[in-house]
């Protein structure tokens, strides 16, 4: 008899799971606490690499239309000093392929495809011994046991308590996201600032990114170090507050730079939280996590990357893997964390410098990573 799986969260993690389960004829049930796939903006772009978001992809079948999707000249970056000069200058070669961005909506279409989600089904809390499976009860007051329970369902999970009583912690970073909307028509200077990819500014625990997304949308990420309450006396919906205190932040920056925040929309407050990097849990059957509520980490680029490889691995584990199931999932598990736990460190160690006293750090990590 199959087993009844859930998976809570419809981010990539879940539904790489789901549609690599899928694949394989395994039914799955996908809950998502969203009302709808279009209930709130879907965010920036992801830049997804061979060996970990595309393999995933791979796995699911989806890679060649990823590859028809996704934009390969995003790849392109440059690092500007605090006065405008520019430092690096890095454009993919033409058949670069090693990690092209897609929008993230667009990433999420690709992998709902035919899956049927359960949209507004918010997740309060599972009990693995929950008597016939384990119980997931939602927000509704509803409740229901599968044989297997997997949380998909980000940072905030409402079922790692099932099994860790890990809680992110901030980093002392905190990112303040704007966006510009048609940005070749209304604002060709900055396009070309942005360029087909991204632009990064680097100053003294200070950095300005700006990231193009497909239809001429430009998303600009202001980062520094900061209490986690550094917005206390500032109402977020008050766009004018937020820009004014930015731009006080960031004040004597090149004014082409600074543009970037006085045309900005609306402002979405992020801290940056992450879970211990050696985060693992003595397994239990029943249940387990990805991708951010398994390994939350600074937004370095592989966040999204390792959620949808889990999510592919873990439905692979289930679907083609040997003998006991939860022998399987308890395998993956111990996978999964040791890559994750490289990978934290990593990242940890990437916001140190990218955020830091000393903005030279920010362009020698980048020589270390880009090629020459
Ligand atoms: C600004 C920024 C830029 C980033 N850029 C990159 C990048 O370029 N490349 C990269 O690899 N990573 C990037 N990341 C990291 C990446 O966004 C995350 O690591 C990734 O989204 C994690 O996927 P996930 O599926 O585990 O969780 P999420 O994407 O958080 O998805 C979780 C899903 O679960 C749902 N959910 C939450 N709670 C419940 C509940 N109680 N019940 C039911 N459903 C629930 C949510 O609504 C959501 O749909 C970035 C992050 C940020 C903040």
């Amino acid at each position: 008899m199959r087993r009844r799986i859930a998976v809570i969260g419809a981010g990539p993690a879940g539904l790489t799971f789901a549609r690599v389960l899928h694949r394989h004829d395994h039914p799955v049930t996908v809950l998502e606490r969203d009302p709808a796939p279009d209930a709130r903006p879907p965010g920036g772009t992801l830049d997804l690499h061979e060996g970990l978001g595309q393999l995933a992809l791979h796995k699911a079948g989806l890679l060649a239309e990823f590859q028809a999707l996704s934009r390969p000249e995003g790849q392109a970056m440059r690092i500007l000093d605090t006065d405008g000069t520019v430092l690096r200058d890095w454009r993919p070669r033409p058949d670069d392929r090693a990690h092209p961005e897609i929008d993230r909506g667009q990433l999420r279409d690709l992998l709902l495809g035919p899956l049927d989600v359960q949209w507004g089904r918010g997740v309060a809390e599972v009990v693995p011994d929950g008597g016939d499976g384990v119980l997931v009860r939602f927000a509704d007051g509803r409740q229901e046991t599968f044989d297997l329970v997997v949380g998909a369902d980000g940072a905030w999970s409402r079922v790692r308590p099932a099994v860790s009583s890990a809680t992110p912690h901030y980093t002392g970073v905190t990112s303040v996201e704007t966006a510009l909307d048609d940005v070749d028509a209304r604002h060709p200077d900055l396009a070309r600032l942005v360029g087909d990819g991204s632009v990064a500014v680097y100053g003294v625990n200070r950095a300005l990114v700006a990231q193009r997304n497909s239809g001429g949308h430009v998303k600009v990420y202001a980062q520094f170090r900061a209490p986690v309450d550094w917005h206390a006396n500032l109402d977020p919906a008050d766009a004018e507050a937020v820009r004014s205190s930015l731009l006080a932040l960031f004040d004597g920056w090149a004014a082409p730079v600074l543009e970037l925040l006085r045309h900005g929309t609306a402002f979405v407050h992020r801290p940056l939280y992450v879970l211990p990097a050696s985060h693992t849990w003595t397994h239990v059957p029943g249940v387990t996590l990805l991708g951010d509520a398994a390994h939350l980490m600074p937004p370095l680029g592989a966040g999204a990357n390792l959620a949808m490889l889990d999510g592919a691995e873990l439905a692979e584990a289930i679907t083609t893997g040997p003998g006991d199931p939860d022998e399987a999932v308890r395998a993956f598990e111990q996978r999964m964390t040791a890559r994750a736990g490289r990978w934290a460190k990593i990242t940890m160690a990437g916001l140190e410098r990218l955020v830091s006293p000393d903005p030279a750090e920010a362009v020698a990590l980048f020589d270390e990573v880009q090629p020459s």
